[in-house]
């Protein structure tokens, strides 16, 4: 059974002035329902302000959880921070850190939300309040659930927010794998950042992923990844500058499932970006990332069993 987490307060509508698709969510959870017993389902609690504040500006988030964000970051945000939103900005994280939680145990699991990569200290930015990825990075190290966390992103846009928010982090390195000339303009510095020319497809693309990801992951031994699994590679997306097919993105998670496998490394996913006017479409790229990665990572509770039984001993 693959575990999904998910809160009914990830699907909002969109507030006025929105040029962010607020469906997706709500897409993702029926696609996934109608996976019937493949799916667990757990559900987050907010997270706490306190932690929001470890990897925030409390000023900043001050003015989310009141809904008194300042225009100009609001702009920059991509949509108004109503009360709506604040709410759901608090609980994505929640939920990022209980699909940590439960792949520490099960090997895989999912957030229905989050990625948001583009947050940064004091603001938001690029369709993201705060970042969920540092968030629960930071804390799953400050209470001692793991000692290294890698936090790898194949969006097609480079995750400056949380590069920036934790550089310098001894215990948090970042793997970011995106089109150089997208959005943002000025990046910030990955522990390894692989910038790709516009119009890369499939063959390309995974082999320097394969490449680089190996290395990355060999260097720096997680004992997590944390995995920002963006479909805005695809070929079609608005907002992309590759051109990855369908099928590109299926061999690109079997390649993230292969080379965490062999590491033993447990993979939380969250959803990260995916644009177009077709949001049944862009949902379905999104649950065939969680499926193809639930499907590889997730610990059948037999081998567990086995595991702990101590390896090669079958009961008769
Ligand atoms: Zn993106």
């Amino acid at each position: 059974m693959i575990a999904v987490v998910h809160h009914p307060d990830y699907v909002t509508e969109a507030p006025a002035r929105s040029t962010y698709r607020w469906g997706k969510n709500g897409a993702i959870r029926d696609l996934l329902q109608a996976e019937g017993d493949r799916v667990g389902w757990h559900e987050p609690v907010a997270m706490p302000r306190a932690w929001l504040e470890a990897v925030h500006d409390p000023d900043y988030v001050a003015e989310v959880l009141a809904a008194q964000v300042p225009r100009e970051k609001e702009r920059r945000t991509g949509f108004p921070i109503t009360a709506i939103v604040a709410r759901r900005a608090a609980m994505v994280p929640g939920g990022t850190y209980l699909a940590a939680l439960l792949a520490l145990e099960h090997g895989f699991a999912a957030n229905t939300a989050g990625g948001s990569h583009h947050a940064l200290a004091d603001t938001g930015a690029g369709y993201c309040v705060f970042n969920d990825l540092a968030i629960a990075a930071h804390r799953l190290i400050e209470e001692g659930r793991v000692e290294r966390v890698a936090i790898v992103d194949c969006d097609v846009h480079q995750g400056d927010g949380t590069a920036a928010l934790t550089a310098g982090h001894p215990q948090i390195t970042t793997y970011s794998i995106h089109a150089a000339k997208n959005f943002p303009a000025r990046k910030a510095q990955s522990t390894l950042d692989v910038a790709l020319a516009d119009g890369i497809g499939d063959e390309d693309y995974l082999d320097t992923l394969d490449t680089t990801l190996s290395g990355f992951l060999d260097a720096h031994r997680p004992d997590l990844i944390l995995y920002q699994g963006g479909v805005d590679p695809f070929v079609d997306d608005r907002l992309g500058r590759l051109a990855l097919s369908e099928d590109g993105l299926v061999r690109r998670e079997q390649l993230i499932a292969r080379l965490s496998a062999a590491r033993a490394l447990p993979v939380a996913c969250t959803v990260g970006g995916g644009y177009g006017d077709d949001v049944m479409a862009i949902a379905a790229r999104h649950v065939r990332v969680i499926m193809t990665l639930g499907g590889l990572l997730t610990q059948p509770p037999v081998a567990i069993a086995e595991q702990e039984r101590g390896a090669g001993v079958v009961d008769a």
